[in-house]
């Protein structure tokens, strides 16, 4: 059923060949400013958003199309560094980059790689085979990526009526040209990774470990090690810790970790008739992709009623498999629920003191955090022109408290970022990352591409439509001269 792996790439490019998919050209009236090439779109980031989004838009005709990504070509994301799991959280079935094509779905690259049954016979995607795929994803559908290369800055230049981007590669500056512009920047897209100050003011913050940073696990034999956070990465670093032979890995969050399924998987539930559901008169099924896709085409009120339900539980909860597994190995413990702590450095020396108020009192050879990202735009350099005029939630919301919310931007249900003051750049500059506007993960990219993608297009197009219409003018003119047969 599954063609092998050489024919499912011969069927594939064949397919796009009939879609004249890899035509260099594009419907937009070609741009240059100073003698350089504007693009069409120019997108920031080299993961799956970015992928599948210049992969829709290369189907949508737009043909100048170029990724840059800072991280080198074969490794965007966090997959090949610090995503410490064995396997992705999300479901193996949700919907990845290939927005609706099978041929480019994980599974039909995973069946003709590895066997007809491969994708059946696994319980969640590994992480590198999540890597590997979104490696052949890029290289089959020729997407022009340009790595190792780091935007720093880009600002709306009049005089080219484009973006101008600044970005830096092999310890040069470049400046690159675009109509438009997307932000796929991933989870940290509009903050940094950063330990809260609370934590690491009574100790030094170099010397313990960060769930989003290299780690030398081997380092952590026979030590105790005290992992702070409730999320699904300190359950991942903890796991990495014990396997290293860290004689105990203690998970320590302040707030109680949800145990059983994440809301996302319950949202998900009632898909298919035999699952939990008993009748579909008492129970709505599968909410997940009408949440993803139309939520931002709320109202602001109900919308954050969505946001605050859909991360009541924290942005990446654990899973009840993780829990399991907790119970069952010896010297992994979780400690929920025990409210604001204090780190210090012990009387015992090189060894920390945890100690919150409820009572929880521990010490141990080695911190890891595992805390999440903090938002906030200005630690953004690409938005350093613009991160005072950007509209956030904070600006509109007074409703609910949840994250940083305030510092993220408030999107248009286009996913184009609004700005307080006048700017040229409005409705040009696109955001598709992680978690800003419920574009949570692999889930959404489907449902947030596919918007994102039109948009852009409908837009170009306005933005051709007088060349467009003089453009068919004169061919309507021109004299009948082809003597092709086809034209006879
Ligand atoms: C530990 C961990 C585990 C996760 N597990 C899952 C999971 O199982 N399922 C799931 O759906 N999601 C998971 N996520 C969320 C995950 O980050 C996203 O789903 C996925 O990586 C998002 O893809 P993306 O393309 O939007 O961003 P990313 O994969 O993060 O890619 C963004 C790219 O932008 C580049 N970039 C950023 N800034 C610049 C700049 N200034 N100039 C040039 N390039 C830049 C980066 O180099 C990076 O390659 C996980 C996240 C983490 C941290």
């Amino acid at each position: 059923m599954y063609p092998n792996f050489q024919d499912l790439n011969k069927l594939i490019e064949q397919d796009l060949h009939e879609k004249k998919y890899f035509s260099k050209q594009s419907w937009s009236f070609p741009k240059q400013y100073n003698g350089q090439k504007v693009y069409d779109v120019i997108i920031v980031g080299a993961g799956h958003s970015g992928l599948a989004l210049a992969h829709q838009l290369r189907l949508l005709g737009i043909g100048r199309i170029l990724i840059l990504d800072k991280q080198s070509i074969d490794k965007p994301g966090p997959w090949s560094s610090f995503a410490r799991m064995e396997k992705l959280r999300t479901s193996k079935y949700s919907q990845g980059p290939e927005c609706g094509n099978p041929l480019l779905s994980f599974k039909f690259w995973i069946n003709s790689l590895k066997g007809p049954n491969a994708f059946e016979d696994i319980d969640f995607i590994k992480t590198v085979d999540w890597a590997n795929y979104l490696s052949w994803f890029r290289d089959i559908l020729k997407i022009d990526v340009v790595s190792e290369t780091e935007v720093l800055y880009q600002h709306w230049n009049s005089d080219a009526n484009s973006f101008e981007i600044t970005a830096l590669n092999g310890g040069k500056d470049k400046n690159y040209y675009a109509s438009f512009l997307c932000f796929a920047t991933g989870m940290i897209a509009c903050g940094g990774w950063e330990a809260p100050s609370n934590l690491v003011k009574n100790i030094d913050p170099n010397k313990i470990g960060y769930a989003w940073k290299n780690i030398d696990f081997s380092e952590l034999s026979g030590k105790t090690l005290a992992v702070i956070g409730g999320g699904a990465s300190a359950f991942d670093n903890a796991l990495m810790a014990s396997k290293h032979g860290a004689t105990c890995s203690d998970i320590i969050s302040r707030r109680k970790i949800p145990d059983g399924r994440p809301l996302s998987e319950k949202l998900w539930l009632g898909r298919s008739d035999d699952q939990i559901f008993p009748d579909e008169e008492t129970y709505p099924a599968d909410m997940t992709n009408p949440i993803l896709r139309f939520t931002n085409t709320l109202e602001k009120d109900l919308y954050l009623d969505v946001i605050e339900n859909f991360f009541l539980d924290g942005r990446t909860t654990s899973r009840p498999e993780y829990q399991r597994q907790f119970q069952n190995i010896e010297g992994l413990n979780v400690y929920d629920g025990v409210g604001e702590i204090a780190i210090t450095e012990s009387d015992d020396k090189g060894k920390y003191r945890i100690k919150s108020r409820l009572g929880f009192d521990k010490t141990y050879d080695y911190l890891i955090l595992a805390t999440g990202p903090r938002y906030d735009l200005a630690l953004r350099r690409e938005y350093s022109s613009i991160s005072d005029e950007i509209l956030t939630w904070g600006d509109i919301n007074d409703k609910i408290k949840l994250f940083d919310i305030e510092a993220l931007p408030k999107l248009t249900d286009e996913y184009q970022i609004q700005f307080k003051t006048d700017n040229p750049a409005a409705t040009k500059l696109y955001c598709l990352t992680d978690f800003v506007h419920l574009t949570v993960g692999i889930p959404a990219l489907a449902n947030v591409v596919e918007k994102i993608s039109r948009s852009i297009a409908n837009a170009l197009y306005l933005d051709n439509s007088k060349k467009i219409v003089a453009y068919m003018a004169e061919l309507n003119n021109q004299e009948e001269t082809c003597d092709d047969s086809r034209c006879s």
